[in-house]
């Protein structure tokens, strides 16, 4: 499973050159809801042959469970609401992945949504198709489905969205 990165982990905080912030969670009411979000994907996701097949299409070529393995892919916080984002990538193929505040203020389903979203990413997902989030639709996660397309930071590209 990917991990989650909370004080002590020895994963540390950083923030990329485009100022995005992979930092730790220390809120425990934050903290939950990544919990909670993570029970649904354990119990729901990981159980859908869909989503299984629509990660397998992607470039990477890795089905959602092999993805979901991968401890070496770690779970951050962004603690601003202000960013236009819910999700963020560090790098293409990154194995770091940041949640913002602005998805734990929309609960548990979206910040599953997010996750399931940037995982994509990780897979090879492009930022120029609606690939990432089209997972959503066969990942039993059409509540978090908004069709979108990522945008990059034009200055530095150091993100996917
Ligand atoms: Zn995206």
């Amino acid at each position: 499973m990917p991990k989650i990165n909370v004080p002590g982990t020895g994963h540390g905080e950083f923030t990329s050159p485009a100022g995005n912030r992979y930092w730790e969670y220390k809120d425990d009411k934050i903290k939950k809801i990544l919990d909670q979000a993570i029970w649904i994907i354990q119990h729901s996701v990981t159980r859908m042959k869909s989503c299984d097949d629509c990660f397998k299409a992607l470039p990477g070529g890795r089905n959602f469970n092999d993805v979901w393995k991968d401890d070496r892919i770690w779970i951050n916080f962004e603690p601003r609401a202000d960013r236009d984002w819910y999700g963020i990538t560090f790098g293409v193929g990154g194995t770091d992945i940041s949640i913002s505040q602005s998805a734990f203020d929309k609960g548990r389903w979206w910040v599953a949504g997010t996750l399931v979203h940037e995982l994509a990413h990780t897979n090879g997902a492009t930022i120029t198709s609606k690939d990432a989030d089209k997972t959503l639709l066969k990942c039993g996660l059409v509540s978090a489905y908004e069709g979108v397309i990522g945008v990059q930071s034009v200055a530095k590209k150091d993100f996917y969205v």
